[in-house]
C-alpha cells in the first residue's frame, strides 16, 4: 500500500485552499461537504469561489500567499498553476506536519484525495496512488452504478439502532450476525423502496424477537479448481459472511484472498499430510463450531460432492441437527479440461465421460477395467499421479490402444497451469522422468488431440 486510507474529521476546523480557479473550487466543494471552515487565498477568484465568498460559506482573501497563512490550519490544499509556489507551500506544510495536497503533483503531497462514492454516512474512497487515476474513476463509476443510493439511508437507520442492538447482544459475533441478517432482509428492501417507517418497525420487531446464542450454520462450499474467477456468486457471498473458514491444501491462495478478512482461518490439511486434521476430527469440528453459534464455511477445492468427502462431512452435521447449505463448485475435470482446450465429449470422438478416482479407500486400485478400456469415451482420473503407471498397464492389458492420448494437467486453471500430453504406453515413463506436482488430473481419450487446435488458455495473448 502506498498510502494508508483514513478518514479525517474536519467539521468546523480551519482548512486552507490556495488558488482561485475551477480546480480549487472543486476541492473547496469537497471540503465544504465535510464541514470545514475554509479560507481561500488567491490573487484572482473564479465566479464559483466568489459566489461562495459572498454567501459567507467560505472566507475569500484576495492576496498573494504568505508563509504565515499556514498558521493554525489543519489541512492545506494547494491548487495554483505556479509550480514554484505549489512546491513552496508543500515544503512549509510538511515542515510543520500539516497534511498538504498539491493538485496533480503526487510528489508534493502528504495526502492524496481519492475518487469518492458518497452514500453518507457510507463513503467509499478509491485511490490508485496517482498511478492510474482514470482507472480509479472507472472503478468509481462501476460502484456508483451498483450501490443503491438508499444504502446511505440504511446505514443511518442502523446507526439509530446501534445502541439498542449493543444492549441486546453483549457478544460481538452475535451483533455481527444480527446486522448481516438485517442487511440482507426485508428491512433493507423496504429502505430501498423508500418505506422508511415500515423498515424501522420491521427492524424493531426482528430485534425484539431475536434470541442470543442461536445455532450457527455450516456452508459446504466448492471453491473450484484454482482460478478465483471460477467461483460462484453464492460461494463468494458465503465465504465473505462466514465467521470461520476451514480450508485445505486444494483451495488456491487466490481463492483464499477472497474470504472475509477478519474470519478465523483453520487449516485442516489433507488426509495424507501428517499435520492434517483427520476426517473425523473435521466432521466434529464443524459440529462444535456451529453449536457455538458460528457460521462456518467449509471451503473445498473443486466441487464438494466430487471426490471431496463432502458427503461424509454433512452426514455428521445432519446427525447433529446442524443446519447446512452446499454450494457446488467447478470440479477439476471441468476446469482443467476447459483451460487445456480439451472438450470432455465430442460428437466424433467421445459420447460419454467418466470421472474415476485413482486412489481407493484401501489404497488399492481395483477398478472395473473392462468398462474403462472402451473406445469413444473420455476417462478423467482424479488423484492418479502416484498410480499412473499401474493405471496405464491395466488399461492396456484390458484392451485399450497403446497410442491412446493422455493429458496430465498440473495445477489446472492457476497461474502455474501446465499440461503434459503423452500416450498410454508412454505415461509411466513420463511420470517417472518428469517432476510433476500435485494436484494433477489425468484425462484419457481421443478428445485430448483436440487440444492442438483448441488450446486457448496457454495461447492467449
Ligand atoms: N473435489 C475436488 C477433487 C478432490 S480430489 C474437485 O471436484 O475437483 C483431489 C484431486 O483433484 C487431485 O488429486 C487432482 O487429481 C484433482 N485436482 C483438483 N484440483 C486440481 C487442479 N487445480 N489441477 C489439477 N488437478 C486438480
Amino acid at each position: 500500500m502506498n498510502y494508508l486510507p483514513i478518514f479525517i474529521e474536519i467539521q468546523q476546523k480551519p482548512c486552507l485552499v490556495v488558488g482561485g480557479g475551477d480546480i480549487a473550487l472543486r476541492k473547496i466543494n469537497l471540503l465544504l461537504k465535510a464541514g470545514a471552515i475554509i479560507t481561500c487565498i488567491s490573487k484572482d477568484f473564479c465566479s464559483g469561489i466568489t459566489d461562495l465568498g459572498k454567501q459567507k460559506r467560505i472566507i475569500c482573501i484576495k492576496k498573494a500567499f504568505e508563509i504565515s497563512d499556514i498558521n493554525s490550519q489543519i489541512l492545506i490544499v494547494s491548487a495554483t498553476n505556479i509550480n514554484t509556489l505549489n512546491a513552496q507551500i508543500s515544503k512549509i506544510a510538511k515542515a510543520k506536519n500539516i497534511p498538504v495536497n498539491v493538485v496533480d503533483s503526487p510528489d508534493l503531497c502528504s495526502f492524496v484525495m481519492p475518487s469518492i462514492v458518497d452514500r453518507s454516512p457510507i463513503v467509499i474512497a478509491i485511490s490508485s496512488a496517482g498511478k492510474a487515476p482514470i482507472l480509479a474513476r472507472l472503478i468509481r463509476a462501476k460502484l456508483e452504478s451498483t450501490i443503491p443510493h438508499a444504502y446511505g439511508k440504511l446505514a443511518q437507520i442502523a446507526g439509530d439502532f446501534r445502541e439498542q442492538v449493543k444492549a441486546k447482544f453483549s457478544n460481538l459475533t452475535e451483533r455481527r450476525y444480527f446486522w448481516e441478517k438485517i442487511f440482507s432482509s426485508v428491512v433493507a428492501e423496504k429502505v430501498f423502496a423508500g418505506k422508511i417507517d415500515e423498515a424501522k418497525a420491521d427492524l424493531q420487531a426482528q430485534l425484539d424477537s431475536s434470541n442470543e446464542s442461536e445455532m450457527g450454520e455450516v456452508y459446504l462450499v466448492g471453491g473450484g479448481p484454482g482460478d478465483p474467477d471460477l467461483l460462484t456468486f453464492k460461494a463468494l457471498r458465503l465465504m465473505q459472511q462466514a465467521d470461520v473458514i476451514l480450508y485445505d491444501r486444494l483451495v488456491s491462495s487466490e481463492v483464499m484472498e477472497l474470504v472475509r478478512r477478519d474470519a478465523e482461518l483453520i487449516y485442516v490439511g489433507k488426509e495424507r499430510d501428517n499435520h492434517s486434521v483427520p476426517q473425523d476430527g473435521i466432521n466434529q469440528l464443524l459440529v462444535d463450531l456451529a453449536k457455538q453459534g458460528k457460521r462456518v464455511c467449509r471451503l473445498k477445492g473443486g466441487d464438494p460432492f466430487i471426490f471431496g468427502r463432502g458427503g461424509e462431512e454433512i452426514e455428521t452435521l445432519a446427525e447433529n441437527s446442524v443446519p447446512f447449505q452446499v454450494v457446488p463448485g467447478i470440479t477439476a475435470a471441468s476446469g482443467c479440461s476447459t483451460y487445456s482446450g480439451i472438450p470432455l465429449t465430442h460428437r466424433d470422438y467421445s459420447q460419454s465421460c467418466r470421472f474415476v478416482t485413482g486412489h481407493l479407500k484401501d489404497g488399492s486400485m481395483n477398478l472395473p477395467w473392462n468398462e474403462l478400456a472402451l473406445e469413444q469415451q473420455t476417462i478423467v482420473f482424479y488423484m492418479a499421479l502416484k498410480g499412473a503407471s499401474h493405471l496405464s498397464e491395466q488399461l492396456i492389458s484390458h484392451g485399450m490402444r497403446e497410442d491412446m492420448p493422455v493429458a496430465l494437467v498440473e495445477k489446472g486453471t492457476t497461474p502455474q497451469h501446465k499440461v503434459y500430453v503423452t500416450t498410454l504406453s508412454q505415461l509411466g515413463d513420463l511420470v517417472e522422468k518428469t517432476e510433476i506436482h500435485a494436484p494433477t488430473l489425468m484425462i484419457v481419450g481421443e478428445v485430448v488431440k483436440l487440444r492442438e487446435k483448441l488450446n486457448w488458455f496457454e495461447n492467449r495473448a
